[in-house]
């Protein structure tokens, strides 16, 4: 287990953003294009969260991790994930993300429009809805926050 906050900080955050280095080779990837490992080598300390997180590792280091623990588990060679399963499996995170993304915006979507429609019905309206703006430029949303 390695403190890697010192990678994080030594690098160039403007030209590493959504960068990380890979865990196995040290290597600056888009986190999108990597795999979380929940191998104890490349699990680390998150200050953030307070516990310890799946380190990411780039696509080549997964393939070869693979089939490195593949043959240790005493598998015939040959059957250990392909390069090409690891992008799948990347593509299929990728998609789940995105599949999560949206029905969280989708849930929150609807728990706003909920309000406002019960709003609506108990006689409270909301004005200026949108970009519509005040005389003097500035925006007058939140005009149903004093009705409560
Ligand atoms: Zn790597």
């Amino acid at each position: 287990m390695t403190d890697r906050t010192s990678v994080f900080e030594a690098s160039d955050k403007q030209k590493y953003k959504s960068m990380v280095p890979c865990n196995q080779c040290n290597e600056f990837y888009p986190v999108a294009d990597m795999l979380a490992s929940d191998r104890e080598a490349h699990r680390y300390w998150s200050k953030k969260l307070d516990k310890f997180c799946p380190g990411k590792t780039c696509v080549q280091c997964t393939f070869e991790l693979c089939r490195f623990e593949h043959h240790e588990l005493g598998y015939p060679p040959g059957e250990s994930p392909t390069l090409e399963d690891c992008w799948a499996e990347i593509c299929l995170e990728k998609k789940r993300k995105l599949e999560n993304r949206m029905s969280a915006h989708k849930n929150a979507y609807k728990t706003i429009d909920a309000n406002r429609k019960a709003d609506t019905k108990a006689g409270i309206f909301h004005f200026n809805k949108g970009s519509k703006k005040s005389a003097d430029g500035k925006s007058t949303r939140n005009s149903s926050a004093c009705t409560s």
